[in-house]
């Protein structure tokens, strides 16, 4: 039943017609709990909020999908928008971004020098870019054009999702380089990821505990409290230094969890915000079909 409720919103999340759609309809189905805010300025002052309380944040442009450039190029003045916000206002926030967005799907060149632009404006201003790992029919060409920004820019990085059979070795390529690690969100096949909680849980502690003895900085991106506090214990008994980690979760969950480890630990906000919200809050759906009372008191209620 899990499954096919996961399955379920997976395949809603992957439905450009429903993504399109939603851009139009505002906030609907709880949507407002997970996402920031619809414009820069509101998302400024949640970003303000949470730096208040101690918290970094990384904002995320809601957008994937994209199949005209010139949807990709507004896509990037609002990124390069975002960076001047974050540099005029002194926020202690970087950027994540999602490389379909930037026209990965339309022409890898284009997308190229979308990244590139947004890169050179981030580095003038020392703020990090992260690249967002989408689906694993995006893995090869997201790691390609990662390679080739890294031979100019040190300021980029992305993300390694734990149930991807290859995330040990894709991991290992980018040792010097700062990655995200998460568990995966897509839905995948059993040739390229593993599908059981247990192994992706597993791989996700082994990749985890892997990075923490290297050098470079490391986010661990979970919700997870048995793997957060397994892991706490593991940075207690080989004394990692703090410099060299952060823990990261989404905006709106386990509020008072990440609270909590801002108080021990660097901590970011992962905080999404934008008309596109449908893919991005079904992915999330599918993770925790809980939420789905979200959406039934929604419908009841509005
Ligand atoms: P889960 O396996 O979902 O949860 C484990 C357990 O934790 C649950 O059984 C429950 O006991 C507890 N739990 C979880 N959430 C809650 C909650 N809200 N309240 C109470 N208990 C809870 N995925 C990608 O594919 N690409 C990305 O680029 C990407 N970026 C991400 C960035 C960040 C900052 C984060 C946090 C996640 C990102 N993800 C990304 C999503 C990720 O891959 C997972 O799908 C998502 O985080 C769910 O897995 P989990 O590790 O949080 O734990």
């Amino acid at each position: 039943m899990a499954n096919l409720t996961r399955d379920f919103f997976i395949g809603l999340s992957n439905s450009r017609f429903l993504n399109k759609s939603a851009q139009k309809w505002g906030f609907r189905f709880g949507a407002e709990k997970f996402v920031a805010g619809t414009d820069i300025d509101s998302v400024t002052r949640t970003i303000r909020e949470m730096n208040a309380r101690g918290i970094s944040c990384t904002v995320d442009n809601l957008g994937e999908f994209v199949s005209e450039k010139a949807e990709a190029e507004s896509a990037k003045q609002r990124i390069l928008q975002m960076l001047d916000r974050i540099h005029e206002e002194n926020l202690d926030c970087h950027i994540s971004v999602k490389l379909t967005q930037l026209g990965l799907d339309i022409d890898r060149a284009f997308c190229l020098q979308n990244m590139e632009d947004i890169l050179t404006r981030a580095a003038a201003y020392g703020i990090f870019i992260n690249i967002d790992m989408e689906d694993y029919t995006h893995f090869h060409a997201t790691i390609e054009v990662l390679k080739t920004l890294l031979e100019t820019y040190q300021n980029v990085g992305t993300v390694i999702q734990a149930y991807l059979r290859n995330a040990e070795a894709v991991m290992d390529e980018l040792k010097d380089v700062r990655l995200r690690i998460v568990k995966g969100a897509y839905k995948e096949s059993e040739t390229a990821a593993f599908q059981s909680k247990a192994e992706i849980d597993r791989n996700y502690v082994k990749l985890v505990k892997k990075r923490l003895l290297g050098e470079a900085y490391t986010s661990i991106a979970t919700h997870d409290h048995h793997i957060i506090r397994e892991l706490e214990a593991f940075i207690e008994e080989n004394q990692i230094p703090h410099s060299r980690f952060e823990f990261q979760m989404l905006y709106g969950f386990r509020q008072e969890m990440q609270y909590e480890l801002a108080k021990k630990y660097h901590f970011t906000t992962y905080m999404p915000f934008g008309n596109d919200w449908f893919g991005y809050y079904m992915r999330r759906l599918a993770e925790r079909p809980q939420n789905v009372n979200l959406i039934v008191k929604d419908a009841l209620y509005t």
